[in-house]
């Protein structure tokens, strides 16, 4: 299983695909603009394994501002949505406020909707990504990917009932390691994040299931057989709260 992969951007997206396809149960695949979703249905669609969802990654807001009408229509039918969310890095800092107002229009939609599951980016914008959730009562399930905030911010995240994703790579830094041992057990599913998320100079592949397991194990003081039991007690849970089978 794999709740965030960028499975169209790895250089030879179909074999990744078919071979993704055929290990594992379940991928969500995030895209990270309403015409790359387009495009990435048409190529790689129909795949009951394999879920596309539409997104609109706050690294690209600035150039997609004009893709949010046709994101919120996207939503309408879906049972998900991602790559969204907000990034208040240096890097990004400059386009925070378009950000916030695509990620806010987003959340309300799908409170609008009835509830959606979301797979959000929340580096360095914590806080807001909160405020914005518990503006908007109803609007589903948060999924935080790669989480990266402060312990106080993870308290806060898990007291709102937010869900994280995370992979092999956010066991890089001696403050991911230090993070993960605060996650909460029971919701917690696992993620490539692939390609961009890298471990030794290579992109971390849909399959690592067994790695990160192995990681949280260390983290967490069980066996890697107790943690892959617990990732996939959450994944089955989690899937059933989006709908899917
Ligand atoms: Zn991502």
């Amino acid at each position: 299983m794999d709740f965030h992969c960028h499975l169209d951007l790895y250089p030879n997206a179909r074999a990744v695909h078919a071979e993704a396809a055929r290990r594992n149960a379940f991928t969500w695949l995030v895209t990270t603009s309403p015409k790359a979703f387009m495009a990435t249905s048409r190529v790689l669609g129909n795949t009951p394994t394999v879920l596309i969802t539409p997104g609109l990654h706050p690294e690209i807001a600035h150039e997609r501002a004009d893709e949010l009408g046709l994101l919120l229509s996207q939503i309408e039918t879906m049972p998900a949505v991602g790559e969204v969310g907000l990034d208040g890095s240096p890097r990004y800092r400059h386009s925070y406020a378009v950000q916030h107002r695509i990620f806010g229009a987003v959340v309300k939609r799908c409170r609008e909707l009835g509830g959606r599951t979301l797979s959000i980016h929340s580096r360095r914008a914590v806080k807001d990504v909160l405020i914005e959730l518990r503006r908007n009562p109803g609007f589903g399930t948060a999924v935080l990917h790669w989480f990266t905030g402060s312990s106080a911010e993870l308290k806060a995240a898990k007291d709102l009932g937010c869900w994280f994703s995370i992979g092999p790579a956010a066991f890089n830094s001696a403050s991911g390691k230090s993070l993960a041992k605060s996650l909460p057990k029971d919701r917690v599913v696992p993620e490539s994040d692939g390609p961009f998320a890298q471990v030794d100079g290579k992109p971390v592949m849909p399959w690592s299931l067994a790695s990160t397991a192995q990681l949280l194990a260390v983290a967490w003081a069980v066996s890697p057989r107790e943690a892959v039991t617990l990732l996939e007690q959450n994944s089955n849970r989690l899937l059933r709260a989006m709908g899917l089978p």
